[in-house]
């Protein structure tokens, strides 16, 4: 190749991978083992060490997965990634890394309802505390900083209705207070927005949906900026002091821009666990191959389907921000131009009755807990994702009793219309 940086499109295809080593085979081999022979004594001694980059043992990387975070990490444009077993793993390690029991962190009041329950619930157990912030209202942010803050924590486009967030806005609270700015992009992907240009640190995602893009398997991605400067910062001891099972090394020194991605590997995976089969590890770089052409389509096709529910008698009300009438659709030209991705709520008339009773009756559109499929996919969030929150939980992240979430696949728009005419016809 030339001395030209790769496109996005040659990135998708190519980055973290090459014909293998051994045996010259051009797509990624699984590397289905769970260890690795060392060289001998004295290479095993600095893998464990940390003075020597390689394989020891797949819960703490795998060749396999070491393609995907570099592939991810090269489209996003960060330093260094990380393959997990989920989403979930993926925001569990990175908080990891930066809390310590009684600290606080900032997030958007409008996360995938997963994300609400396990800041408010299961991180109770470790004693980190989150403080919400109204997603539209960066001020509130600000408000919302104390001195025990480590991270501030959003959604790009926000889950499940469609909700694009001000980045750079919350970017500048978070440099003033020198805190860093975790982005979940997983209803983005880099296709559409690529946070570290817009000043976030860390990015996460739940590479089970558009990454992977076909429904087959769960995994999660954590990528390091490099940006946020870790050193000497005693908030930040995880990779600020010492660390005794390192031989007192301080991986903000050993690693500069890319301690955060080894912090959250070498004490988070290897302590934790959530490693990623190199099996799914496999399956997802298989989908982000073709990540462009399935962004594109289906971004495109979401556009068309909810003009025409906005146009639609049984419906009354459209939250896409592809719509020109549509709240974000100013945040949309500047964050994400290509398109407002593949997922957006509607409000069916009758409230939850009739959600429940659209979901019952679409035949094409799969009800299901998933989005980011090649199939067109629909939930109603009050009777699933979202029950377990309160009413006015549910209204603030954007699943109140009316709502019905479209996650629109790669079929043809003109059947994914009919379906709907037919269900609400009902
Ligand atoms: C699905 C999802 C997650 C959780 O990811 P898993 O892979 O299911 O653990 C986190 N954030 C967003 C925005 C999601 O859609």
């Amino acid at each position: 190749m030339s001395d030209r940086p790769p496109g996005f499109n040659t990135l998708a295809v190519h980055a973290g991978a090459a014909p293998d080593a051994a045996t010259g085979a051009r797509a990624t081999p699984i590397y289905q083992t769970t260890s690795f022979v060392f060289d001998d004594v004295d290479h095993a001694a600095s893998l464990f060490g940390l003075q020597a980059f390689g394989n020891i043992y797949s819960r703490i990387g795998n060749p396999t997965c070491a393609v995907l975070e570099e592939r991810v990490a090269a489209l996003e444009g960060g330093t260094a990634g990380l393959a997990v077993a989920s989403g979930h793993a993926a925001q569990f390690l990175v908080m990891h890394a930066l809390m310590q029991p009684g600290d606080e962190f900032v997030a958007s009041n409008k996360l995938y309802g997963g994300s609400i329950n396990q800041f408010n619930h299961s991180y109770k157990n470790f004693n980190w505390n989150v403080v919400w912030a109204d997603a539209d209202d960066p001020s509130a942010f600000e408000a919302a900083i104390t001195p025990r803050t480590k991270a501030i924590f959003i959604e790009s486009i926000a889950n499940p209705g469609g909700v694009i967030v001000d980045i750079e806005a919350i970017a500048k609270v978070a440099k003033a207070h020198r805190i860093p700015l975790v982005v979940d992009s997983t209803m983005a992907t880099p296709y559409l927005i690529r946070p570290f240009e817009h000043g976030a640190d860390i990015v996460v995602h739940s590479a089970t949906k558009f990454l992977g893009g076909h429904g087959n398997s769960i995994a999660g991605v954590i990528v390091d900026g490099g940006s946020f400067n870790w050193a000497g910062d005693d908030r930040y001891p995880m990779l600020s002091k010492p660390r005794p099972e390192y031989g007192g090394m301080v991986l903000a020194e050993t690693f500069g821009n890319f301690a955060f991605a080894i912090a959250c590997r070498a004490l988070g995976l290897r302590d934790l666990g959530p490693a990623c089969s190199p099996f799914n590890a496999f399956m997802i770089l298989q989908g982000i191959e073709t990540l462009p052409l399935r962004m594109q389509r289906q971004s495109d096709s979401a556009l068309a389907v909810a003009r025409h529910l906005a146009g639609h008698e049984r419906v009354s009300w459209v939250s896409y921000p592809g719509l020109p009438e549509d709240r974000y659709h100013a945040l949309h030209q500047r964050y994400c131009p290509k398109g407002a991705g593949a997922v957006f709520t509607f409000g069916v008339k009758g409230g939850y009755e009739a959600g429940v009773k659209l979901v019952s009756n679409l035949k094409l559109f799969s009800h299901l807990a998933n989005i980011g499929d090649t199939r067109s996919l629909v939930i109603h969030p009050a009777s699933t994702t979202h029950r377990q929150l309160t009413e006015a939980q549910q209204m603030v992240a954007g699943a109140g009793p009316d709502v019905v979430r479209l996650s629109i696949g790669l079929e043809d728009p003109a059947d994914l219309l009919a379906d709907l005419d037919g269900a609400l016809a009902v």
